[in-house]
């Protein structure tokens, strides 16, 4: 019986040529990790969140407070009040790197097993993120239907859908 799961795995190749998705959100650095390897001093290292500097405002205060498993973040500076739900978020402002160009500085973007090769900085058009959105939803809607007619899902399915919720989180925070 072949499952709707089943006709999009078989098609996954040919929906991956026309779409910028080889993103893997398990592959980006952890949140203090990654503030440290820019260079920034880390305040509270132990509690849920720390606290760093801005690097989107520049200021040289620690008002920049950070989730320390998701890397949430909030800048408490007066005239900054930058915000974003992950450190691709956070790189995007802080750089005014595009999203594709900032998964691949984080290590988070494989295409084809095959680490990054050179790229041009250049911002993610509206239009790319929509379509990523859009085929984002409508696997969610095929695993969905899939469900409701009593086909389980493997393992294999329940990763692409936690893929695709922090591919749509991914596009969220690049937009805040
Ligand atoms: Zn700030």
């Amino acid at each position: 019986m072949t499952t709707l799961i089943g006709q999009y795995l078989m098609t996954k190749s040919r929906f991956k040529k026309g779409l910028p998705m080889p993103f893997d959100r398990t592959r980006l650095p952890d949140p203090v990790s990654y503030f440290e390897s820019r260079g920034q001093k880390i305040v509270g290292k132990r509690g849920k969140h720390f606290r760093t500097t801005c690097a989107i405002h520049g200021g040289d205060d620690d008002n920049l407070s950070v989730l320390r498993d998701t890397g949430a973040f909030h800048c408490f500076s007066g005239n900054c009040g930058a915000h974003g739900g992950d450190v691709i978020s956070y790189a995007m402002q802080a750089d005014g790197t595009d999203f594709v160009t900032t998964c691949k500085a984080l290590g988070a973007w494989v295409e084809d097993g095959k680490p990054p090769g050179n790229y041009k900085p250049k911002p993610l058009p509206a239009a790319d993120a929509l379509r990523i959105l859009a085929h984002e939803s409508m696997l969610i809607a095929i695993i969905a239907s899939d469900m409701c007619r009593g086909i389980p899902i493997d393992e294999e399915t329940k990763d692409r859908l936690l893929q695709a919720v922090g591919r749509i989180n991914s596009i969220q925070g690049a937009y805040q």
